[in-house]
């Protein structure tokens, strides 16, 4: 049995894909021919300028639908691509898709960019500079319209690797942002020497409670005086958004605003999609 998590998605817990009602072995068979069967898409999701209410970027989400497993979720296969050696195919896919999709944007939403997650063993690959250049110069995108979302974990890997690499992105012109912000275990240290662009809060401190928003009041300003630009994901009412608008936040991201989306129907929501500024907090208009 499998639960559901979110609209129509179906989660494995790890115990359950390891019985016999889902190997892990047959889910990395299906796996493993998913791409070149065209199972996988990229589902949109808007970051929204919270001081404009305008939309900046689209994160592109890896979305896989197994005829015989039905939706799955990148929790559920993403692993399991890292640790079988699929994920090198998969994130090109991902990184030459979402640039294409987002050049076509251009016409309707000029500038709006696109944010693609990279994978430890993806950003550990020593072409991997290489690969986003070519992905660039292949669809003839500007490199600021670009930005890889990294883990703390996927930069910490190889702290002088790392630097290299991000000196080599940044010299290319293409943006990085640290994903989910707080869980991992990067000091303050690390972070001020790291040449990255924008800070990504986990989503666990976007919560209601007085403890979160201390935390959340910290991580802003911290972001802040790093020079970074700060992302709050996870927005899931308007007490939130008014919270992270009250704080500062530079872009929001959540079900609130809106859900990931094909990049037709994310695209088409986003060119009438403001945040009314009425006197109090910005308020959803559409
Ligand atoms: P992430 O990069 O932190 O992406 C944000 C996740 O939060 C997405 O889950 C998104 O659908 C979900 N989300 C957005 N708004 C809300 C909200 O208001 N509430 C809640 N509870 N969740 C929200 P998704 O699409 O299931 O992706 C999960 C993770 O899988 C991503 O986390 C990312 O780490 C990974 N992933 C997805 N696509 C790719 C990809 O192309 N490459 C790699 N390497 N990883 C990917
Ligand atoms: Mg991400
Ligand atoms: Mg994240
Ligand atoms: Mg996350």
């Amino acid at each position: 049995r499998a639960k559901q998590a979110g609209k129509g998605t179906w989660r494995f817990a790890n115990e359950q894909l390891n019985s016999l009602h889902m190997p892990q072995a047959r889910l990395e068979v299906l796996l493993r021919g998913a791409l070149g069967r065209g199972e996988f898409t990229l589902a949109y999701q808007p970051l929204i300028d919270l001081g404009s209410g305008r939309v900046r970027s689209f994160e592109a989400l890896m979305r896989w639908t197994s005829p015989e497993l039905g939706p799955v979720s990148p929790a559920d296969f993403i692993p399991v691509a890292e640790t079988r050696e699929m994920m090198g195919g998969l994130g090109r896919w991902a990184l030459h898709e979402s640039v294409r999709e987002m050049c076509a944007w251009q016409a309707e939403l000029p500038g709006v960019s696109v944010a693609v997650n990279v994978s430890a063993t993806q950003f550990a690959h020593e072409d991997f500079v290489d690969s986003v250049r070519a992905a660039l110069h292949e669809h003839g995108s500007a490199p600021h319209l670009l930005t890889l979302e990294l883990t703390e974990s996927a930069v910490l890997a190889d702290v002088a690797q790392t630097r290299q690499k991000l000196q080599d992105l940044g010299t290319l012109g293409v943006r990085v942002a640290l994903d989910d912000f707080g869980t991992g275990y990067s000091s303050l240290g690390q972070l001020r020497s790291l040449p990255v662009d924008v800070l990504k809060i986990d989503r666990v401190f976007t919560q209601d409670s007085e403890t979160d928003a201390a935390f959340l009041r910290a991580m802003i300003s911290m972001g802040h005086s790093l020079g970074l630009e700060v992302v709050a994901e996870g927005i899931e009412n308007a007490s939130t958004l008014a919270r992270l608008q009250a704080l500062g936040c530079d872009l929001g991201q959540g079900y609130h605003l809106a859900r990931p989306q094909p990049a037709a129907q994310a695209v088409a929501g986003m060119v009438q999609f403001r945040l009314s500024s009425g006197t109090g907090p910005l308020q959803l208009n559409r």
